[in-house]
């Protein structure tokens, strides 16, 4: 599954910005493909290479009704001619939502379980009871998030061909936040802002993600003290999430139409435009040195 890359780098244009000398340059990874779209390409390449270098004729993956990650998983196995299953937390509700249609069109098995069951997804007895149900299958874990996720994001920054200082992105589970990390030169940092309410937990996460990693592709199979080399790459803001996951505020979706209106750029509500409010914000709040350049990740959400 190869897809033309050569997003556009789109400079913002704002009083804000002008007044305080910083530029924000956009990498418009929701233009990349009309299925696939942002982070999800990356994060399923390497997966998907290595479920057909198994033989796996069948992935299996997990989400919520409205993720963006099913979706993707279910446009991308599509095409490499794979059977794909998608577990679904909560009950079906017909008609199935935009996102669930979609991928039942492109042939995933929705079976849906209950948030309880869901709950247990990562535990032995229920993957196995899985591959009763379903056969063979190669897994994909939630969000596509794993070390196979973690070398595809890294890749997004040989897309980029301007020096930069910093480079922001949402967060949900954090792989692309902990892949960009791994792909960066330092002193260039990536700022993180998290979709989620109590996000204090995604630090260990991608801990855990990043030793993953390092495990499976570094000879070292580790490095010492992770948390300072997080430190120096990383940076994590936990106050833009505006009352939680696709909680909907009034101050951010006017953010959003006046956003879009100015730049001609769409964002949503449940990952980018949090982002995008928190960079300014973070610029009005002079977090930033005069004449810093910070690349902005537009992680796709949108779906024509
Ligand atoms: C999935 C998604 C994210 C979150 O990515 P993580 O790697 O899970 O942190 C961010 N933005 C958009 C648009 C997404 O669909």
């Amino acid at each position: 599954m190869e897809i033309i890359l050569s997003p556009k780098l789109i400079r913002l244009e704002s009083e804000l910005l002008h007044q305080k000398q910083i530029r924000i340059s956009v990498l418009r990874l929701d233009t990349l493909h009309s299925q696939i779209s942002g982070n999800k390409y990356f994060k399923l390449k390497y997966n998907l290479e290595e479920a057909q270098k198994r033989g796996n004729t069948k992935v299996l993956t997990f989400g919520g009704a409205y993720s963006n990650h099913i979706y993707a998983t279910a446009a991308a196995a599509q095409m490499l001619g794979l059977e794909s299953i998608g577990i679904i937390r909560g009950e079906r509700r017909e008609p199935l939502n935009a996102t669930l249609a979609f991928a039942q069109k492109s042939g995933m098995h929705l079976h849906f379980v209950s948030r309880e069951a869901y709950r247990q997804k990562d535990q032995t007895d229920f993957k196995a009871s899985l591959q009763g149900q379903f056969g063979d299958f190669y897994l994909i874990p939630e969000g596509g998030s794993n070390a196979f996720a973690l070398e595809g994001l890294k890749e997004i920054l040989g897309l980029i061909k301007d020096d930069f200082q910093y480079i922001g992105t949402a967060c949900g589970t954090g792989a692309t936040m902990a892949g960009l990390m791994l792909g960066l030169k330092a002193p260039q940092k990536v700022i993180g802002f998290s979709a989620l309410k109590g996000g204090g937990f995604l630090w260990e996460d991608m801990k855990v993600l990043l030793q993953d990693y390092f495990h499976q592709y570094t000879q070292v199979g580790g490095i010492e003290s992770l948390d300072v080399w997080m430190r120096t790459r990383a940076e994590l803001m936990l106050e833009y999430h505006f009352g939680g996951y696709a909680k909907n505020k009034p101050e951010l979706r006017q953010f959003i139409s006046d956003f879009e209106a100015a730049q001609q750029i769409p964002i949503e509500w449940i990952y980018t435009g949090k982002m995008f409010f928190g960079l300014l914000d973070l610029v009005k709040k002079d977090y930033f040195k005069a004449q810093s350049h910070i690349v902005a990740l537009h992680t796709g959400g949108l779906r024509g």
